[in-house]
């Protein structure tokens, strides 16, 4: 496992793509809308690992719920693993609440699930494969 990126929640892309970018001192790698979530995608590359901003598409999207109740700032860290299934299923034996029966098909090509901030000491877990 390592950790694939680090997701921050924005009220917009714009803004905070040239605010990252300045921080970064690059551009972004990648920019993509996963229409499923509402969510626009901001992919900067910092070394092995990413930091992914997430950015509302529609009022009613998870993120601009999530940025109106708690403001913008740090929402999950992202974990890759080998096999997501079988990382679920330990998880969930472990006890975790795990908010996805199936993993499903996230930004950047992956296989995601996520980990109730709850039982991970409030930070959100996102677990992530690559699709092969
Ligand atoms: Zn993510």
């Amino acid at each position: 496992m390592h950790i694939d990126h680090i997701g921050i929640a924005v009220k917009d892309a714009k803004t905070a793509t040239e605010t990252y970018s300045k921080i970064l001192n690059t551009k972004p790698s990648k920019t993509e809308v996963v229409e499923s979530e509402k969510v626009e995608t901001v992919f900067f590359q910092t070394g092995e690992s990413k930091v992914e901003l997430l950015a509302p598409t529609t009022p009613d999207s998870v993120i601009a719920k999530y940025v109106e109740k708690k403001g913008e700032g740090l929402h999950h860290v992202a974990f890759e693993v080998e096999d997501i299934h079988a990382e679920l299923d330990r998880l969930r034996k472990e006890g975790f609440t795990v908010l996805n029966d199936e993993p499903k098909t996230g930004a950047d090509n992956k296989l995601v699930a996520f980990v109730h901030p709850k039982d991970n000491h409030g930070v959100l877990v996102e677990l992530c494969q690559s699709k092969k």
